[in-house]
C-alpha cells in the first residue's frame, strides 16, 4: 500500500493534487482546517478516481493535531505540504499576529508535517516531500510581504531538507505556482486578474489547479530530482 498525504485539500490546488494521486493509484490522506462539506467532496472525488480517501480534520500549525494525524497514517510514501494562507496587507498596517499566523500555517505547518513524516518514510525505506511555495517567494509581491517571506522560507526549507534527507532516500522538492484560478484569489475582481495576467504572464492566462497538480506528481515520481523549485507560472517569473 502506498499512501500520499496532502495538506489543505478541501478545495483548490490541494483537492486537485489529491485526485491526481488517486488517479495514479495511491490511497490519499488529506487534512483540512475548515469546510467539512468541501472535504467530503474531495473524499468523494478521490474514491471516484479509484483511491481510498482518509480525511483528517487537522490544523497544520498545531503540533498535537499534526502528530495525531501522522500517527494514524499507514504506508506513507509521499507528503505534499500544500496548506497555505495568503495575506494582502501593507507592511505598515500588518499586525504581528497576522504576520505570525501566515508563518504558522505556511512555514511551521510544513516543518511540523515534514518532521512527523520522516520516521514514517524511513520505515518504508524512503519517500518524498513536495512543498507548495509560490512565485512570490522568488519575486516578492507588493503588499504581500508576510506571504512572500513565508513562501521564500519554504524554498529555503525545501533546499536544506533536500540536502539533509537525500542520504536517507527522501527527496524534497517544491513547486512555485504563479497566478492560479482558485478561491485564494477571490479577493481580486475578474477585471483585476485579467489586467494582471495581461501585463505579467507571457502565456496570457491564469494557470489551473490541475496544472499545478501535474507538476507536483512529476516531482513526486522523478527519482533523480531533489532540492528543485519547479515554476508553474506561465512565464511570469523566469
Ligand atoms: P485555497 O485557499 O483555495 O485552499 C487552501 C487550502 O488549505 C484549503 O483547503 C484550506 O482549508 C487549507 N488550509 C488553510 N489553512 C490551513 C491550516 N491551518 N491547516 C490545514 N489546512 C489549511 O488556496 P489554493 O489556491 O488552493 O492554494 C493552495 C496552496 O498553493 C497554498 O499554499 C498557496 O499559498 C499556494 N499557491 C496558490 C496560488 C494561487 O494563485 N492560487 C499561487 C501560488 C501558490
Amino acid at each position: 500500500m502506498s499512501t500520499v498525504l496532502v495538506t489543505g485539500a478541501s478545495r483548490g490546488i490541494g483537492r486537485e493534487i489529491a485526485v491526481a494521486f488517486a488517479e495514479a493509484g495511491h490511497d490519499v490522506a488529506f487534512c483540512f482546517s475548515k469546510d467539512k462539506a468541501g472535504a467530503e467532496e474531495t473524499a468523494r472525488l478521490i474514491r471516484a478516481a479509484g483511491g481510498e480517501a482518509l480525511p483528517f480534520f487537522a490544523d497544520v500549525s498545531d503540533e498535537k493535531q499534526v502528530e495525531e494525524m501522522f500517527s494514524a497514517l499507514l504506508g506513507l510514501e509521499i507528503v505534499v505540504n500544500n496548506a497555505g494562507i495568503s495575506l494582502f496587507s501593507e507592511i505598515a498596517k500588518t499586525s504581528l499576529s497576522d504576520w505570525e499566523r501566515v508563518f504558522a500555517v505556511n512555514v511551521r505547518g510544513a516543518f511540523l508535517c515534514t518532521r512527523a513524516a520522516i520516521p514514517k518514510l524511513l520505515k518504508r525505506g524512503g519517500g518524498c516531500i513536495v512543498n507548495v511555495s509560490s512565485m512570490w517567494g522568488e519575486a516578492g509581491a507588493s503588499c504581500e510581504s508576510a506571504y512572500s517571506a513565508s513562501k521564500a522560507a519554504l524554498i529555503g526549507f525545501t533546499k536544506a531538507a533536500a540536502k539533509e534527507l537525500a542520504p536517507s532516500g527522501i527527496r524534497v522538492n517544491c513547486v512555485a505556482p504563479g497566478i492560479i484560478d482558485t478561491e485564494m484569489n477571490a479577493h481580486l475582481s475578474r477585471e483585476e486578474r485579467e489586467a494582471f495576467v495581461c501585463e505579467n504572464v507571457p502565456l496570457l492566462r491564469e494557470g489551473t489547479a490541475g496544472e499545478v497538480a501535474r507538476a507536483v506528481l512529476f516531482l513526486a515520481k522523478h527519482p533523480y530530482i531533489t532540492g528543485e523549485v519547479l515554476r508553474v507560472n506561465g512565464g511570469a517569473v523566469i
